[in-house]
């Protein structure tokens, strides 16, 4: 059996050696989750519920241990990391609320009665990346397990060790043996078997887009239920009549939060022409002030990014303008800048998920061509709009092409709302009732009245 060395990205070191599973572990995962459905589907509702519930308490009561491992494997800072765990456990208390209030309806047909079930697919595929390990679990895991079905999760080979965790955590909440699956590996391996695994009935994958493309087409065969949450390349559209100083203080952290390492990150700042030098030095004040630096301590706000092939890929973009380029440590760990750039929307650099601390600055005249430039990109994840103008504010939002948006703030995730993306950045919805859509079908039946 291979094995896998897990590196904490801010020392470069090893942190744990672990197996690495492959097609046959891959299938005897499955098979397990399999055994488990049946069982798990006839839990009364009420206790589906507690059991969730009870997860959601032992999240919190090893929030410190959690927050801890997530930190290490990610490079993440730790207040961050606690306050990521935090949502965690947020998420299984909503979808423990959410098992009893996720019911059919009954609709007035001629003849007899009608009504729709809400029934759980069977195993489901959860496939995670590296960025938000453990959130990202916690919003395919709560929906997946409150709709009855089982799960096999297959973490990022880089960020494996707070899934492992999590599932030992849903063993002590109560929830049986095989109804949650941990599976370290490959995506090539352990990935690509469960999208074309005809038991598995469901993928529900985040991601890069060139992988959510793999995922679609190896779906196909089995007709499997996709749902896919990919790349971003967001616009932070700040107007001339804007609380400058309020936007340009929250833009450094729509971009370099978790190191640019995002898919809501909003790295193209669109900036009104007339406003646009006083804005940019804001930013370049706001962005200086990032602190850059080792992740257990307390008030870092930025650690290293993910690994040292990720920061060759994030360099790769910056040629251009280079507005600023903050301080990062020397030495080990894959440690980059906060680094801002002006561009236009043609480059590269607007063009492409960044995916490290890197914002490409970008002027407009006015309201229609701040929209026509906020969506010409493939992409349609978040996004931010910035006035003091009620009706421009919804007029815009209205227009941007995307899934998630905010108006003069920079929040785009919490675990009561739908949270997904428009065009290249997917399809299917997490988080909020609306996930639980992509973990269940309708089904109608028609009972005849008037035998
Ligand atoms: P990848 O798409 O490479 O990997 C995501 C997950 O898919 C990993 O668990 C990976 O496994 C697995 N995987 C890789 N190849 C296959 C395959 N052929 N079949 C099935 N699964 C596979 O993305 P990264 O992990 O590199 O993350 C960065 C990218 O993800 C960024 O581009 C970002 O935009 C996007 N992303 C989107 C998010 C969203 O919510 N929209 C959130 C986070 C990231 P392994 O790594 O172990 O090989």
């Amino acid at each position: 059996m291979s094995t896998l060395t897990v590196l904490n990205p801010a020392t470069e070191q090893p942190i744990a050696q672990l197996p690495q599973a492959d097609m046959a572990e891959t299938d005897a995962a499955v098979a397990r989750a399999k055994v488990a459905f049946p069982a798990w589907r006839a839990v009364a509702p009420v206790d589906r519920s507690r059991l969730l519930r009870r997860l959601a308490t032992l999240v919190e009561e090893h929030a410190d241990e959690l927050a801890r491992i997530e930190s290490q494997n990610v490079g993440k800072p730790i207040a961050g990391a606690r306050a990521e765990v935090g949502m965690v456990a947020n998420v299984f208390h909503f979808y423990a609320g959410a098992v009893e209030k996720h019911y059919g309806e009954t609709i007035p047909v001629a003849g007899g009665i009608d009504m729709t079930f809400r029934e759980p697919l069977g195993v489901v595929g959860l496939i995670v990346p590296w960025n938000f390990p453990l959130n990202i679990s916690s919003w395919k895991l709560g929906p997946a397990l409150a709709c009855g079905n089982t799960v096999v999760l297959k973490p990022a080979e880089l960020t494996p060790l707070s899934a492992l965790r999590l599932a030992e955590l849903a063993l002590e909440a109560g929830i049986p043996e095989g109804v949650v699956n941990v599976l370290v590996g490959k995506g090539s391996v352990v990935g690509q078997r469960l999208v074309e695994h005809e038991d598995v009935a469901k993928i529900g994958f985040t991601g890069s887009t060139e992988v959510g493309r793999e995922v679609m087409r190896g779906a196909a065969n089995t007709i499997k239920r996709v749902t896919l949450e990919l790349g971003g390349k967001s616009a932070n559209v700040v107007f001339e009549d804007a609380d400058l100083e309020r936007a340009a203080a929250a833009a450094p952290y729509a971009v370099f939060d978790n190191a640019g390492q995002d898919c809501c990150a909003r790295s193209r700042i669109l900036v009104q022409r007339s406003v646009y030098d006083r804005f940019a030095e804001l930013l370049i004040d706001a962005t200086r002030g990032v602190r850059v630096g080792d992740p257990e301590d307390e008030q870092t706000e930025m650690g290293p990014l993910i690994s040292a092939q990720h920061r060759e890929s994030v360099a790769s973009f910056v040629d251009g303008n280079v507005l600023f380029r903050g301080d990062a440590p020397t030495g080990a760990g894959f440690w980059f800048p906060c680094t801002l750039v002006e561009a236009t929307n043609d480059d590269r650099i607007a063009r492409e998920e960044v995916f490290g601390p890197v914002a490409a600055l970008i002027p407009f005249e006015d309201e229609a061509e701040a929209i026509r430039v906020a969506n010409d990109t493939p992409y349609g994840l978040s996004g931010s709009i910035w006035t003091k103008d009620v009706g421009r504010a919804l007029r815009v939002s209205r227009a941007l092409e995307t899934g998630v948006l905010s108006v003069n703030s920079n929040s785009s995730v919490r675990h009561s709302t739908p949270f997904g993306g428009f065009r290249q950045s997917g399809f299917g919805r997490e988080l909020g009732m609306h996930a639980l859509e992509g973990y269940s079908e309708v089904k109608n039946v028609y009972v005849a009245t008037d035998t």
